[in-house]
């Protein structure tokens, strides 16, 4: 059966804890994008359970560099949709039911522990050898509990306010399996999983409860998420057993991780201030009045961030690098996710911006340069622009690039770079510098098919290298050793310009 008759619905399920990392975007990238190709829908569901680590302006972000990406999601909060609310904080009550309804039927039950009983009993585990001791199948039967209790002592505790927790009864010595659809069958055996909080003191359900039941809830068809959730999957599958829903439990897919540049570990939130480089989709300011720069203030283009994105994880199994949104929709699939884990590369991120630059119009690229800072620009004809930019833009990693690339165009004064200068002009070659002037002084046309002829035949004639003049009649245009073709710059800037500043570095530069 085809993927698209079953209704494919995935969700991106954020914490509003901070903002989202280049990891997060990565997981709603592979989830928009299987929605789209499946003619599915995507969600976007806010777990805010942790009211403890819950940040103010976290949401909006989370909104903001969705929107920022193309990302948007079908049904959301504020965003409408049938299954929601969307936002966790909001469905209590439907969680306090489910919990009720695994306590009646015997899979999870009532802890009323107190944190320093949870020590001692840890630490008794510990003199014991145990190396991470935790609340399961074995300690439960020792500590407060609603399996160790009387029935009629723990009705006593609960209806005297005691606080209590509700705990999740792992089965002793089971298989739990399944297939992931990046990672293959996944085994784990429920005496490695702990009894888990699933409900909490304070009247909310845990991420591992609120997960499943939302899950099962919204009708989500395909869980697309990271790695670091591979562990909580055997213990969400059978949270679905336990509920009777193992049939219609959503497929897995845990993505790999993104590993800092060296390969060395999972790149985290803070490795962007020590590397250099942001790992932020925008910039976020957070409540302590602190600045995290984004990719979208660094002059990247949502395009080349996305499409970047994509390949931290999977690849289109040819040769092809650059892809639009349309373009990634069609290819991407699951299958061609990878299990090993993706190192950031900076560098590429900015190929990706320069490929996606290359890729506008001179017409666009002019819209975006006047739209950013017009004070320069203004003073010179559109049409000129636009010449300038088709020479230029290929140099060009971020659209400012070009008008630093195309400084010479827009100013009268050149600055010559001191180091071009005291590698390439030669007082010696002065003389020759002022015979090409006057030739290309005689020219009829200025174009530069016929400046670079004249250039070459005075070369030629002369038994003199490129390298010696090109060098020196570049830097006294440009200012810079380096550029785009000096014949259409010097066509572009016309025989008068080329003159003053030829003469003028001559009586400058000694
Ligand atoms: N709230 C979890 C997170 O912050 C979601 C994990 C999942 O997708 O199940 O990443």
């Amino acid at each position: 059966m085809s993927l698209e008759k079953n209704n494919i619905r995935v969700r991106f399920a954020p914490s509003p804890t901070g903002p989202l990392h280049l990891g997060g975007v990565r997981t709603a990238l592979y989830n928009f994008l299987f929605a789209r190709k499946h003619k599915g829908k995507f969600i976007l569901r806010i777990e805010d359970t942790d009211q403890k680590r819950f940040v103010d302006g976290a949401e909006k972000y989370i909104l903001d560099s969705l929107n920022w990406c193309g990302l948007n999601p079908d049904e959301g909060p504020g965003l409408g949709g049938s299954l929601g609310p969307y936002r966790q904080s909001e469905r209590k009550e439907i969680y306090s039911s489910f919990v009720q309804q695994l306590i009646e039927s015997k899979h999870a039950y009532y802890a009323f522990d107190t944190p320093e009983e949870l020590d001692s009993m840890r630490a008794k585990m510990k003199s014991s050898g145990v190396q991470s001791p935790t609340y399961n199948n074995i300690t439960r039967e020792s500590m407060k509990n609603s399996l160790t209790l009387p029935s009629e002592e723990t009705a006593r505790l609960i209806d005297s306010g005691e606080k209590y927790v509700v705990r999740i009864k792992m089965p002793r010595n089971q298989e739990i399996k399944f297939e992931d659809l990046v990672r293959g069958w996944v085994s784990v055996n429920t005496n490695h999983i702990d009894d888990k909080i699933i409900y909490k003191s304070d009247g909310m359900p845990t991420y591992h409860l609120a997960n499943v039941v939302d899950d099962y809830c919204m009708k989500i068809t395909h869980v697309i998420r990271g790695e670091e959730w591979l562990p909580s999957a055997p213990l969400h599958i059978y949270l679905y057993d336990c509920f009777g829903w193992l049939n219609s439990a959503p497929k897995f897919a845990h993505l790999p991780l993104i590993l800092k540049p060296d390969g060395n570990g999972k790149l985290s939130k803070r490795d962007g201030d020590r590397l250099g480089f942001p790992v932020f989709p925008i910039e976020w300011n957070s409540p302590e009045g602190e600045v995290f720069p984004g990719y979208r203030e660094e002059g990247f283009s949502n395009e080349a961030f996305v499409n970047m994105l994509s390949f931290l994880g999977w690849n289109p199994g040819t040769d092809q690098e650059v892809f639009n949104m349309t373009e990634l929709i069609t290819e991407f699939s699951l299958a061609r996710v990878g299990k090993s884990g993706s190192k950031y590369d900076y560098a590429k991120t900015k190929w990706f911006n320069q490929q996606h630059l290359r890729l506008r119009s001179d017409l666009e690229l002019f819209e975006m340069m006047m739209a950013k800072d017009d004070t320069v620009l203004s003073r010179f004809s559109k049409e000129y622009i636009l010449k300038i930019i088709s020479l230029v833009k290929d140099r060009a990693v971020f659209a400012t690039d070009i008008l630093d690339e195309a400084a010479c165009f827009f100013t009268e004064k050149v600055h010559f770079e001191e180091l071009s200068v005291e590698k390439k002009w030669n007082q010696n070659m002065v003389p020759h510098l002022n015979n090409i002037l006057d030739l290309l002084t005689s020219l009829d046309d200025f174009t530069n098919e016929d400046i670079e002829r004249v250039f070459k035949e005075y070369l030629q004639l002369n038994n003199l290298s490129f390298g010696k003049i090109m060098p020196m009649l570049r830097i006294a245009i440009t200012g810079k050793m380096a550029g785009p073709s000096l014949f259409v710059t010097m066509e572009l800037l016309g025989l008068n310009k080329v003159q003053k500043r030829v003469k003028h570095a001559i009586n400058t530069i000694l």
